[in-house]
């Protein structure tokens, strides 16, 4: 073993799922996200300065070098935070630079070296590759620069890394998630006072997911839409957010509506959990696709099939997860049904013209940190 592997560090951050609540966030509401069990590793190797005629390759300890074993091409960034995050092709190098500027604004003095990013999260299917991707990679920054923060403050790090990268300002709920993940529970998190609180999942249910076979297409325009409508109607009921609007103010107001009832509906989901009420929760899940269905109008006709599937081989409860637009619906399952849901939905998509149907079951996943070798 050459000298340098025994200082290789690796750190890793989750994927997710929003169980229910979604398009919730940005009113200061609440969701209910899992991590789940898949994941984005960085492993990192520092800059060797070794003496030329060794065989271990010399690295500017100037600038990191990174990979995707999921992506092609390398980027190099200068370690100091300078190379402008727009500026980085392939376009995912700008998450690296995103990172790395973000950690040093914050103080960290990053070493140069090599970095090697590999991730289990299907990317662009909303389970937020995104997030686990900026996640591991702050970790690493803070990590390597000395930085000690709270799981709050690294949310906030992470989502600063991501709007660096894409110049999309987002929500805090994947990178909450990522860190607050705790093994066999969902996530209560509370939007307005960024406030988490773990709920147990009983052992005997599990979710399944299952691509819908179309990309997130209008994710950008329909989700800022959306947002800018719901933004205007709480302002026009004088309020600060749809948090605090009641049924009644929003009765006729489709997009307001939905937020309001999805709002009650993660409470009744969370409080059906913890009294043991299973039975409440598959019909939560399918109220919360008829909303984003009928009021907010995200779903498409690929999301709902996959729903439509998944309750036809068994599902308790199923819904659209993300911001919808295409991308991956979520099934409530009987944990030892898992597997055959997976295999029926999967066999019905490929039936229905669906090339390499995407569908796994997943489990709830640990909080990002430090990985293991
Ligand atoms: P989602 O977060 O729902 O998966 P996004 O469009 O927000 O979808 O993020 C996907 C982007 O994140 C990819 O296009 C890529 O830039 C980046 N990304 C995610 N995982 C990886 C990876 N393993 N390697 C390189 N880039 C990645
Ligand atoms: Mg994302």
């Amino acid at each position: 073993m050459a000298a340098d592997d025994l200082t290789v560090r690796r750190w890793r951050a989750p994927g997710r799922i929003n169980v229910i609540g979604d398009h919730t966030d940005y009113q200061d509401g609440f969701c209910l996200p899992m991590a789940i069990d898949r994941e984005c590793r960085v492993t990192v190797r520092p800059a060797t300065g070794a003496p030329t005629g060794t065989a271990v390759a010399r690295t500017d300890p100037a600038t990191i070098t990174a990979t995707s074993v999921q992506e092609p091409g390398t980027v190099v960034v200068a370690a100091d935070g300078s190379t402008d995050p727009a500026t980085v092709e392939p376009a995912w190098g700008r998450f690296v630079a995103g990172a790395v500027a973000a950690c040093t604004a914050r103080g960290a003095a990053i070493p140069g070296g090599t970095w090697t990013i590999t991730s289990s999260v299907p990317t662009g299917s909303g389970l937020s590759s995104s997030a686990a991707l900026s996640v591991a990679l702050v970790l690493a920054g803070v990590g390597l620069g000395g930085l000690h923060l709270d799981p709050v403050a690294l949310a906030r790090l992470a989502l600063d890394a991501e709007v660096r990268a894409t110049g999309v300002p987002g929500g805090l709920l994947d990178q909450m998630t990522a860190l607050h993940a705790v093994p066999g529970h969902l996530l209560l998190l509370d939007c307005r006072t960024l406030t988490v609180e773990p709920v147990p999942l009983p052992r005997s249910l599990g979710f399944v997911v299952v691509h819908s076979g179309r990309a997130r297409t209008l994710a950008g325009s329909g989700y800022a839409q959306r947002r800018a409508a719901v933004e205007a109607t709480a302002a026009a009921l004088g309020l600060p957010a749809l948090r605090n609007a009641t049924p009644d103010q929003v009765a006729h107001d489709p997009r307001a509506r939905h937020v309001v009832s999805e709002n009650a509906r993660v409470l009744a989901f969370a409080d059906a959990l913890r009294a043991g009420r299973t039975d409440a929760l598959g019909p939560l899940m399918l109220a919360s696709h008829a909303s984003l269905r009928d009021d907010y109008d995200v779903s498409t006709p690929e999301l709902d099939r996959a729903v439509d599937r998944l309750m036809a081989h068994g599902a308790l409860g199923a819904r659209l997860t993300g911001a919808g637009f295409g991308g991956c619906v979520v099934g409530l399952v009987q944990r030892n049904h898992a597997d055959d849901v997976v295999a029926k939905v999967a066999r019905d998509l490929a039936a229905a013209g669906v090339t390499d149907p995407l569908a796994f079951a997943v489990r709830p996943g640990a909080a990002a940190g430090v990985a293991p070798d």
